[in-house]
């Protein structure tokens, strides 16, 4: 985005320790809004796994990076947290989720709309929005 290079370099490896190293199944990521040991995530399974806004601001990385490299796997770690965790942190009725748990048998547990605010209930007003935008996250055509 700046054009510098090292700035590049440090997003590619953040989001690289990020989506292969932190993240759940879902590709959610972070228990008790931290990340632990990378690759030891089946010990972290608890009420308060993967925090929505984390996924969301991953999701404009990935934007970022996909624009930068239009590589499957890209695509492939973005599909998987929008459907796995963004679409499922939204109820119908318009509240959203602050953490997906991950624990056996957990519940969702949807945010309060008038009595209680959190990051993700910001980042979540744009998720709704962000799920319709996905149609418009295409790889570029190669013309040869
Ligand atoms: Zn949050």
């Amino acid at each position: 985005m700046t054009g510098d290079p090292a700035d590049r370099a440090a997003a590619d490896f953040f989001w690289d320790r990020v989506v292969n190293h932190h993240s759940y199944v879902t590709g959610g990521h972070c228990d008790h809004e931290h990340f632990g040991p990378p690759d030891q995530l089946n010990d972290r399974l608890s009420d308060d796994t993967t925090e929505t806004c984390n996924v969301y601001n991953m999701l404009k990385l990935t934007r970022h990076i996909f624009g930068w490299r239009p590589e499957s796997r890209v695509a492939d770690f973005y599909e998987r947290a929008l459907l796995n965790h963004i679409r499922s942190s939204q109820h119908p009725d318009g509240r959203v989720i602050y953490n997906l748990t991950l624990r056996q048998g957990g519940t969702k547990s949807y945010q309060l709309k008038y009595d209680w605010f959190t990051c993700c209930m910001g980042t979540g007003m744009e998720n709704h929005v962000r799920t319709r935008m996905a149609s418009t996250f295409t790889t570029p055509t190669v013309s040869g």
